[in-house]
């Protein structure tokens, strides 16, 4: 038995030894009644001898009720038992000898033994019994005794009377044994029990992975503190941690290498641990952080303080991964005073504070509840779009500047509503991304794109490409590529002409897991274009890595070229260093004509914009196509 399972042992032996108390102050109550009635009937009506030993006896009674307790059980015990078994023999002696009723007094104390569960007194007293009934017969054998049916006394009375006592103690000695063992049986028992109820609540509370508490424990920690306190003054932050790119690690290097991670990132944010602060792992790739009785500055700097925790260089195993973290941050009592209200309030200010970016944390205010119930409605109105087939793909023409030919079509998506209103993707995609949507939507644009490319290569426009959009988030599960080839694969279209835009925040999310990908449809014949180049990072290194085919100069570049020199010279910088690296160029956003020429004149060899046409349905593409001036098409890529 180890040191716990000892003090659960003795605890519940304490609990025994009170039963036992309770039972024997019963006892001691019971008899001190039947001896008070005793004396009055003997002593007080029938005027017989001996009232001072019934109160002397009755005084022992009343001693022992006030004395028992679980110290003293085992002497209260005896002195009970003895006393009894004394006073009994005391009445026999001086009364009637062996034909005393007193003797009757015999087996009922070794009942009162054998409910107080105590063998050594069963025997004891037992033994004394016996001897105390040969001492009688003796006694009045040899005329010690003035009974006056001491003329009848023999020893086959005191034989017969010993041999029943005798019979009588084994049965209870036997039974109290009996009762010993099963009552030990029943201890183990409720031990285990309560040792399984203890395992299964602390599992219930802890976080597999990384044991730390998970959220069932958060919660309780937190009602009980914030109930603690109710004055404004005193604030208390509930912060939602989330690992953004967990997903796409656990895509690339495996669930274990993401794993290792997690606990990694969980043993360093339980350093934070202090007196006032408590770190929880609520889920997979997020932490609850509890901070009590505190102010804003520290609870901006414990923030600060857990991000940096995440943007440590993690090593894992042989790989360094870049973690990237966003904490929500609800306050309390000003933003709810109950932990359901500030874990909702939490997840609000983390949506804001995800889309500020990485490493970012945001303090809840009420203006994100109102975003986030747009959100909700937003998401809800996507569910029912993909189900009721809502989506549209809209084209618009991408055109070689010196020939005005249409080389190639991007395709942009809509969401036409019941009541004929068109969404702009803008609108959209931003949610769809979010949410994880834009997956099944991104794979309903690659195959409707392919049907319509075909339709305008029976048209006899064969040579024609359709460029689609994807968003980094689609990259993440890692079989983007996969299903991508297998679409145009059933569709019948040769992957050549397909063109896939994606933007420059694809290079800082995992960066092999999307590499490979890209590889896995460039190997098949997909080309890859860099999307609103210009934007974000502009490493170059990455459009060789990326294996991009075309840059597309975002339009903000394009409309201003004309106004402002800054612009212009950035446009040209960035024909030139497309020409330098063997790499074609799209300028996006063209309005008007001079803008398009001055473009030709710096080398930019493809355009699109309203100034050729808008994105357009695909009935109406159609007859933008069979209606362009030279009728003629070809690929976008040289
Ligand atoms: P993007 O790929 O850079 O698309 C160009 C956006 O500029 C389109 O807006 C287009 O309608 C607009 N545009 C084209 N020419 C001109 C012009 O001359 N002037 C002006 N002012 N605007 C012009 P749209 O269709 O609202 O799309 C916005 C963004 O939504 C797209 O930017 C793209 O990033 C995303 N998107 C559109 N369709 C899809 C899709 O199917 N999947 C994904 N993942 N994203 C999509
Ligand atoms: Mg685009
Ligand atoms: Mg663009």
């Amino acid at each position: 038995m180890n040191k716990r399972q000892q003090i659960e042992y003795s605890s519940i032996l304490a609990q025994i030894a009170a039963d036992k108390v309770k039972r024997l102050k019963s006892f001691i109550l019971l008899i001190s009644g039947s001896l008070a009635l005793f004396f009055l009937l003997n002593i007080v009506i029938y005027q017989q001898a001996h009232a001072y030993t019934l109160v002397i006896a009755l005084g022992i009674m009343l001693f022992l009720y006030w004395f028992a307790c679980e110290d003293t059980l085992p002497i209260v015990s005896s002195i009970f038992i003895w006393t009894l078994t004394l006073l009994a023999f005391f009445f026999a002696w001086n009364t009637e000898g062996l034909y005393d009723t007193s003797l009757l007094a015999y087996p009922c104390i070794l009942v009162f033994c054998a409910m107080l569960n105590n063998r050594v007194l069963i025997a004891s007293s037992a033994l004394f019994m016996i001897i105390s009934i040969y001492c009688l017969a003796y006694a009045e054998y040899t005329g010690l005794l003035a009974s006056p049916l001491a003329e009848f006394a023999d020893w086959r009375k005191a034989h017969n009377t010993a041999l029943v006592l005798l019979v009588f103690a084994s049965v209870v000695y036997i039974l109290t044994q009996d009762l010993n063992r099963l009552l030990d049986k029943l201890v183990k028992m409720h031990i285990n029990m309560l040792r399984t109820k203890q395992r299964t609540q602390r599992k219930a509370l802890t976080n597999r992975l990384t044991l730390l508490p998970n959220e069932i424990a958060c919660s309780q920690y937190v009602q009980a503190r914030i109930y603690r306190h109710h004055s404004a003054e005193q604030l208390s932050a509930l912060m939602v941690l989330t690992l953004n790119n967990l997903n796409s690690i656990n895509a690339s290097l495996g669930f274990d290498i993401g794993d290792k991670l997690i606990n990694m990132i969980a043993s360093r944010l339980n350093l934070l641990n202090q007196s006032n602060a408590k770190v929880f792992h609520s889920s997979n790739n997020q932490f609850l952080i509890f901070i009590d009785e505190t102010d804003y500055h520290d609870i901006e700097a414990f923030a600060h303080q857990a991000l940096q925790t995440t943007f440590f260089s993690n090593y894992v195993e042989q790989y360094e991964v870049e973690v990237s973290a966003c904490i929500g941050i609800a306050i309390a009592p000003h933003d709810g005073n109950n932990y359901d209200a500030l874990l909702r309030r939490a997840h609000t200010a983390l949506t804001s504070a995800v889309q500020l970016g990485h490493n970012q944390f945001a303090f809840f205010d009420l203006e994100m509840e109102d975003q986030s119930k747009a959100r909700l409605a937003m998401l809800a109105g996507l569910k029912r779009a993909i189900e009721h087939h809502e989506f549209e793909l809209f084209y618009q023409p991408k055109i070689e500047l010196a020939t005005n030919t249409i080389a190639g079509v991007e395709a942009l998506i809509r969401w036409r509503k019941a009541n004929n209103s068109l969404v702009s993707s803008s609108d959209f995609i931003p949610i769809a991304e979010a949410s994880g949507l834009i997956n099944e939507i991104g794979l309903w644009v690659v195959k409707q794109a392919a049907i319509d490319c075909l339709s305008w290569h029976k048209l006899g426009f064969n040579q024609l490409g359709v460029s689609v959009n994807a968003s980094p988030e689609q990259f993440k599960k890692g079989n983007f590529g996969s299903l991508v080839l297998k679409t145009l694969k059933q569709q019948k279209l040769d992957p050549s002409y397909l063109d896939i835009e994606i933007t420059e925040s694809l290079f800082i999310e995992d960066e092999k897991n999307i590499q490979s990908q890209i590889h896995q449809m460039v190997s098949q014949g997909v080309s890859i274009s860099i999307d609103d180049f210009g934007t974000g990072y502009s490493n170059l290194n990455y459009l060789t890595k990326f294996n991009a085919s075309t840059l597309k100069i975002d339009q903000s570049f394009i409309k201003n070229m004309m106004h402002e020199r800054n612009q212009y010279h950035l446009v040209d910088a960035i024909l030139k260093m497309s020409h330098a690296i063997g790499i074609e160029n799209i300028a996006e956003g063209i309005e008007d004509k001079s803008t398009a020429n001055i473009l030709m004149q710096l080398g930019c060899r493809y355009g699109q914009g309203y100034f050729w046409s808008e994105p357009v349905p695909q009935n109406e593409f159609c007859t933008l196509l069979l209606s362009w001036p030279k009728g003629r098409s070809g690929p976008l890529t040289a």
